[in-house]
């Protein structure tokens, strides 16, 4: 029941980084820099463009291929769009036409099954809408013939084309503002800067085509040389009042084949390579409760690699920016839409593009200016806002580390809590901007550079716990919010003893729920969860941390301070009186520790790409579930068995939870199918995923442990585990990991037992149950037993069943002494059959598979 979304995390590279690395300079070819006064007026024409009625030709059999998209023009009619800075950027297809897109392994043909019902993505369409900001207009011309009706065809489809340019005016300007003439230097000067880049503009290729398929409907296939993953194909879908933005498939091309439709060249750039950072934000804000902030950021942004002329960042589309300056100097900017249905948009968030008045040169420092306001918060009960609500408060590039100074201004009776440590707090007596005299201002500013930053502020108490030096507060309001769950009057029969007949159930009226109340319970548990990680993984990061209450039941992780869900600052009284279940008092209790777990991992370890995301979710629950389990097996087990529930669970369509894809889809899987499938996937498999680990590596140290390899200390059963999570905190703090990168923490001390094939290796963990979405099941069959002198053999063989041919699995096989489970050893299962036999100790008559649940199995 209870969703945790790290909202502001959940940033599709392909989106945001488009443009982000190659950059086209001026090469022979390329078009004479045109004319056009400033990007604002380049913009609107890029996304106002209609169809040209004098360039309507007659098509036949003529293909478009870039990479893995084939592109076969049958039949019919098209038509180009206006010029744009002299170039042709668009045009508009009617006929008879076929496109063919093949996902490169199976993970990728999996989501497009899942999608479009094949693997492979070849449908008929009736008309095509492509964009382009290359020569596909030059390539095309030489294998058209002047249409006949050109006049009828390009009023037919004028609107329909104006409408869609829209969508990748952004992505073009990115491209084409490079040519916009440079203003405050001379513009040889920036030519000659252009040329340095050592790029050449056949590096930048985009091109969309936005399909009216036969059988699928409406849908999208990109190419794009810029972006991280080149190659990527979806479908916005409308499910009840939510969009989603289903992307198929996506994929980046093997380095050697990259361009290779488009391009000779091999030398490109990788497309992620991020070519500028942050590394200081300074942002100055007037906080209006209950709803409006205006602010100053101060940004001060590095050249890592020039050339370009616009940077873009995301914002929420509910702040208005009135100015940017760079260097002290207004600069344009260009606010635009983020696309309907994207985990953007489902964010709040739209992009702005920074355009500069000369490329960028690489090493430059700019100090970045910023100046907005709006409406981004919302009040939801007394005293009690939603400082997120409405998508990010500064203009942010994603996840990168920075340092933060943040200054806030608001009125008295409001407590504010923000990243950083706090470093003063005053009223203002004279007050910057016209507020009331006598409003506060606190200063916060970063310990060590964090990813992100954030505040919350509410008419709060707060109670206050430690963990060694760290001290934890919790602060939270004494009511919750509109719309929070009705308390239900029970019934309860009291077990005192009763005189004189029978029993009576009596009404108990609950009292209202009061945060405020349970805060110290809070920071305990917090604190309580500090000391366990800090003992496990390595020291808590900062010298603080904050909890806040956050209305709805969505919570989240930052740098030193969390946005709690109301629902965990119940006491067990009161989730009882909403008629919680057991375990649905465990998620909500557990919250706590999955939050401050994001301190180490998802704050300080950060992932690589969108792919990577659930190791952050992962890590953090079952970190929170290690504790509880210490504490607690039986209700430990009731979560394991819920998330397993979860993920065999049937949608409206029949279709398992499971199916929606393997972890490393990342939010991806939050579909129109499944939209609820990137938690219950990256938290619920995720955390499974860690576990089947934790007990491979638990059952091979106590293995090698039993021939006489010393290990002291009764709490080593799980060091192998424990130090791998050292090694992974002690290498990336501060830095991005990736799946693969997780597991060889984890191999660099993998025991001889769980060498599949005799490799020290993973691989088949992570091609197998990683990049799997497998729960299958394990059963013996004809086993026997032979007696020898000292020992009893038992062979037989395991049959696999409800998964792939290639899943690989050391299945555990335990056999009982005296009442109690012994393990006897893990036989790596692989197929649907696996003969194995076991030395076991003499008499041995019985054999289980897994008893303790060690693996994500089906049960019966
Ligand atoms: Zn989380």
């Amino acid at each position: 029941m209870t969703k945790v979304m790290r909202a502001f995390h959940g940033v599709f590279m392909w989106l945001l980084l488009v443009g982000a690395a190659a950059t086209p300079g001026l090469s022979q070819d390329a078009p004479k820099p045109p004319r056009a006064d400033s990007a604002e007026s380049l913009y609107l024409q890029l996304r106002g463009v209609g169809l040209d009625k004098s360039r309507v030709y007659r098509v036949r059999e003529v293909s478009v291929n870039r990479a893995a998209i084939h592109i076969t023009l049958e039949d019919g009619v098209i038509g180009f769009t206006e010029d744009v800075m002299g170039r042709v950027t668009g045009a508009f297809f009617e006929g008879e036409g076929e496109i063919l897109l093949t996902p490169p392994d199976q993970v990728e043909r999996a989501s497009m099954a899942l999608f479009t019902g094949a693997t492979i993505l070849e449908e008929r369409f009736l008309t095509a809408y492509f964009r382009f900001n290359d020569s596909t207009y030059a390539e095309l011309l030489p294998q058209l013939k002047p249409a006949d009706n050109a006049q009828e065809f390009a009023l037919q489809w004028n609107q329909t084309s104006h409408n869609l340019a829209e969508g990748d005016a952004l992505r073009l300007l990115m491209s084409f503002s490079q040519y916009l003439p440079a203003s405050g230097r001379a513009a040889t000067e920036s030519r000659g800067l252009s040329n340095t880049a050592g790029n050449s503009a056949d590096e930048d290729h985009f091109l969309h085509v936005r399909l009216q398929g036969r059988k699928l409907g409406v849908f999208d296939a990109y190419f794009d040389s810029n972006s991280s993953e080149q190659v990527w194909a979806g479908q916005l879908k409308a499910v009840e009042s939510e969009s989603y933005y289903n992307v198929w498939t996506s994929f980046s091309l093997p380095r050697s084949g990259r361009h290779s439709d488009v391009l000779n060249s091999t030398t490109g750039e990788e497309g992620k390579a991020d070519s500028v950072d942050i590394s200081n934000f300074k942002i100055i804000s007037d906080v209006k409760p209950p709803s409006r902030i205006d602010a100053e950021a101060l940004l001060q942004m590095q050249v890592h690699q020039g050339g370009r002329r616009a940077v873009l960042f995301e914002l929420s589309r509910s702040l208005t920016i009135k100015q940017v300056e760079a260097d002290g100097n207004p600069v344009e900017f260009i606010h635009n839409p983020a696309i309907e249905g994207t985990q953007m948009a489902r964010r709040g968030n739209d992009l702005v593009a920074v355009i500069f008045p000369q490329p960028l040169q690489t090493g430059q420092r700019i100090q970045l200016r910023f100046v907005y306001g709006g409406e981004v918060l919302s009040a939801v009960g007394p005293g009690l806002l939603y400082v997120g609500d409405r998508g990010t408060w500064y203009p942010n590039r994603g996840l990168a580390m920075s340092n933060f100074d943040l200054e806030f201004h608001y009125p008295p009776g409001w407590t504010l809590v923000a990243t950083g440590k706090r470093v003063g707090t005053d009223t203002d007596g004279l007050d910057m901007s016209g507020g009331a005299a006598g409003s506060q201002v606190s200063r916060w500013v970063s310990e060590r550079p964090i990813p992100v930053a954030g505040f919350n502020l509410g008419k709060y108490r707060h109670a206050v716990a430690h963990a060694g030096e760290v001290t934890v507060t919790a602060y939270a309001t004494t009511g919750v919010e509109q719309g929070f769950p009705e308390p239900k009057n029970q019934a309860v029969i009291p077990n005192s003893p009763v005189v004189g007949g029978t029993p009576q159930a009596i009404m108990i009226t609950p009292t209202s729920p009061s945060p405020a109340r349970n805060a110290q319970m809070v920071a305990d548990r917090s604190a309580r969860a500090i000391e366990f990680y800090s003992r496990h993984f390595g020291p808590y990061p900062y010298h603080e941390l904050s909890l806040t209450q956050m209305p709805g039941n969505i919570s989240q992780g930052w740098p030193g301070l969390i946005f709690l869900s109301s629902l965990s600052f119940l006491s067990d009284e009161e989730k009882t009186d909403l008629r919680m279940t057991p375990v649905q008092k465990t998620f909500v209790s557990e919250l706590v520790g999955h939050e401050t777990a994001h301190q180490w991992w998802g704050d300080s370890v950060l992932w690589t790409s969108y792919r990577d995301q659930w190791i952050s979710e992962a890590l953090a629950n079952y970190s929170s579930l290690m504790l509880l389990e210490s504490e607690d097996p039986v209700q430990f087990h009731a979560v394991m068995d819920k998330y397993r529930a979860d993920l065999l669970e049937k949608n409206k369509d029949g279709a398992r939870l499971m199916e929606d894809g393997a972890v490393t889809l990342g939010l991806r899987l939050s579909c129109s199918q499944f939209p609820s499938g990137y938690e219950a996937i990256s938290y619920g498999r995720g955390t499974w995923l860690l576990h089947m680990l934790r007990y491979m590596l638990r059952d091979a140290e106590s293995k090698e442990r039993g021939k006489g390899t010393s290990v002291e200390g009764s709490q080593s059963a799980d060091e192998l585990f424990m130090r791998g999570l050292r090694h992974i905190w002690e290498r990336y703090q501060g830095k991005p990991i990736g799946t693969r990168e997780l597991l060889q923490a984890f191999e660099q001390e993998l025991p001889r037992s769980l060498w599949y094939e005799g490799r020290k290796s993973l691989d088949w963990f992570y091609e197998g149950w990683v990049n799997g979405t497998a729960i299958p099941r394990f059963e013996l069959r004809g086993i026997k037993y032979s007696d020898k002198p000292g020992s009893t053999t038992v062979s037989g063989t395991i049959l696999q069943k409800d998964a792939p041919n290639d899943l690989v699995t050391p299945v555990p096989l335990y056999t009982t002494r005296a009442g109690k489970m012994v393990l006897l050893g893990r036989v790596f299962t692989d197929g649907p059959e696996t003969p194995f036999h076991v030395v076991a100790p003499a008499g041995t008559r019985r054999v289980v598979l897994d008893p303790d649940q060690t693996l994500l199995t089906r049960v019966r």
